[in-house]
């Protein structure tokens, strides 16, 4: 669970599942250039980016060429082509804006935050230390459970 990553912007959507999986993932909306590149290599990153040309060869890195168009596939890219497994301990355990690592929040302190039968029916609550925005249990994780039973075949061992 070592891999953090730093997408291009053609890979919002790739972004957004690796930070569902638990990996440390940032989305730069500017162009895959040699800065972006440098800026993965110095932070330790691996680069993920749909470019095939500029930049790479001169900044060095860790670099993963996405080439699949569906982010399912693009997801099986990354984690074959690495070899990663994700810890399914580590799901929803960022916020999918913001990347930053949530934390857990107080049942009373969710009220006005979340739709009244959530908090209701959830003991749970995580938020996001950036934007505030507050997960609960029930929602993501069995979507996500689904979707990578569905859409992304078992890997072999
Ligand atoms: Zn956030």
């Amino acid at each position: 669970m070592d891999a953090r990553f730093t997408a291009d912007r053609n890979l919002g959507k790739l972004a957004k599942w690796l930070r569902i999986l638990g990996y440390d993932t940032l989305y730069d909306r500017g162009n895959a250039d040699r800065a972006f590149f440098l800026k993965a290599r110095l932070d330790g990153r691996i680069a993920l980016t749909r470019r095939q040309d500029t930049g790479r060869p001169a900044a060095g890195g860790r670099v993963l060429v996405v080439k699949a168009d569906r982010v399912e596939a693009q997801i099986r890219e990354v984690l074959d082509g690495l070899a990663l497994s994700p810890d399914p301990c580590r799901r929803m355990t960022r916020c999918l804006i913001c990347n930053a690592v949530l934390t857990e929040v107080p049942k009373e302190e969710v009220e006005g935050r979340v739709p009244a039968y959530v908090r209701q029916t959830c003991a749970d609550f995580r938020g996001c230390p950036l934007c505030g925005r507050i997960y609960w249990p029930g929602t993501h994780p069995q979507r996500v459970d689904e979707y990578l039973r569905t859409r992304i075949p078992a890997r072999r061992p």
